[in-house]
């Protein structure tokens, strides 16, 4: 007797939007097990920190997928325009939503407001949510898997992967030499409805519309520099801090002031060749942790889940039948499109920042080409929104 049909491990947004979208489709929904890794209590002025600095740009496609889910958080800042440049070199590209025939180009959120909505969706969903200790396969039985989550001991005939980066499965792995800090900031003449992306010697520089509760619009600032300089602005004033991001991004937006505390992360490919192994699949950042440029992480786990959910329909009703078929499809329709969004998040910021002055010169010319030939912009930027469907 085996215990569970399936159990996630990782009950971040990928996991928990593949848990949605499985329930919905499980003739008996308490076979499905969730493992959520408890979050030590923490004092309430760190949580109020963590909620404001993270942010999330989800396209139009996942927005349509988490609203179908009921998970979609009501207050969000919508992106039509996004504003491409290199800092010191001329060529900008304008990428507006009428171009594409959406009604945005993103939607953006506080990483916890979406983490928020997930939990209330699934609260309501029949699913088995586990929280402890992290959650470990520890062997295989005939038909299925071991688990263990501190104590509590069970079986599965299929595990899905979504703990993230933190799985060690072997990877291609590249350290970029660069650390994201994160934080707030508001602009004194914002634009609404835009966001920016300049790509510097350093790293890209994000600026995203976020709308934070009880107060006005913001921007959610993702500053990509190397680690060295990375250190130095963690550790100058709020006032020295301002003025470096002020330098970095010009006065497009008028004087920017930092509202929030910061936050940093260094950054790093870590992507799986194979994402399948016996009885179990890899999703999310588990499968492929990206580079943040272009906001593509989240959306790529997501349609990742959402392929999954559909391969899995049919196996759901017989979850006797060996799964292996499935999972290799699975994987086979993934492909591409985690190869193209792997390949140009790991291409735009090492391009931008060779420091080499010919190729700086080319990425300006690129940025004009791409503001004035529609046709060679197209389908970059329709892989960064909507990312392949099979
Ligand atoms: C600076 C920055 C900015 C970003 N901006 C964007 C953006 O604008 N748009 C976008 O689409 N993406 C963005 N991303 C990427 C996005 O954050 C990730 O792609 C997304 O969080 C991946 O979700 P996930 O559920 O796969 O993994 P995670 O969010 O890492 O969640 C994994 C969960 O699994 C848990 N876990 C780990 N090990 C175990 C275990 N053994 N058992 C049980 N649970 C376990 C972890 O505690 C965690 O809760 C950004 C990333 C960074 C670093």
């Amino acid at each position: 007797m085996i215990d569970s049909d399936i159990t996630i491990l990782g009950a971040g947004p990928v996991g928990a939007t593949l848990s949605l979208l499985l329930a919905s489709r499980m003739p008996d929904p308490t076979r499905l097990r969730l493992c959520r890794v408890a979050r030590p209590p923490r004092p309430a002025d760190q949580v109020a920190t963590a909620t404001g600095v993270r942010s999330l740009a989800l396209n139009h496609g996942s927005r349509t997928l988490l609203e179908s889910l009921g998970a979609w958080p009501a207050q969000g800042a919508r992106i039509h325009t996004i504003h491409v440049s290199q800092r010191g070199r001329l060529g900008r590209t304008l990428i507006r939503h009428t171009d594409f025939d959406v009604p945005e180009l993103g939607t953006v959120h506080a990483y916890d407001q979406l983490a928020a909505m997930l939990d209330q969706a699934l609260a309501a969903s029949g699913v088995q949510v586990l929280e402890g200790p992290p959650a470990a396969i520890t062997g295989e039985i005939q038909g299925g898997l071991r688990l263990a989550q501190g104590d509590a001991l069970w079986t599965s005939r299929l595990v899905v992967r979504a703990e993230g980066g933190a799985d060690a499965a072997p990877a291609i792995e590249r350290e970029y030499d660069q650390h994201a800090i994160l934080t707030t900031v508001q602009a004194s003449a914002p634009l609404d409805g835009w966001a920016w992306e300049r790509f510097t010697r350093d790293g890209p520089l994000a600026l995203l519309p976020l709308r934070q509760a009880g107060s006005q619009t913001t921007h959610s600032l993702v500053w990509c520099c190397r680690p060295a300089q990375a250190r130095a602005l963690m550790a100058t004033s709020t006032a020295g801090f301002a003025e470096a991001l002020n330098t970095a991004f010009g006065a497009r937006l008028g004087r920017l002031g930092v509202t929030g505390p910061r936050l940093v992360q260094p950054l790093r490919l870590r992507w799986r060749r194979e994402t399948l192994g016996p009885r179990r699949i890899a999703i999310g950042n588990a499968a492929q942790t990206l580079h943040p440029v272009a906001g593509q992480g989240l959306n790529l786990g997501l349609r990742d889940a959402a392929q999954l959910a559909h391969e899995l329909g049919p196996w759901l009703a017989r979850p006797e039948a060996d799964p292996m078929p499935v999972l290799r499809r699975y994987a086979d329709r993934r492909r591409a499109d985690r190869l193209i969004s792997g390949a140009v998040t790991d291409l735009l910021p090492r391009v931008f920042s060779t420091g080499l002055s010919p190729v700086e010169h080319a990425c300006g010319l690129a940025l004009l080409a791409l503001d004035t030939l529609p046709g060679l912009r197209s389908p970059l930027t329709r892989q960064l929104l909507l990312g392949l469907r099979s």
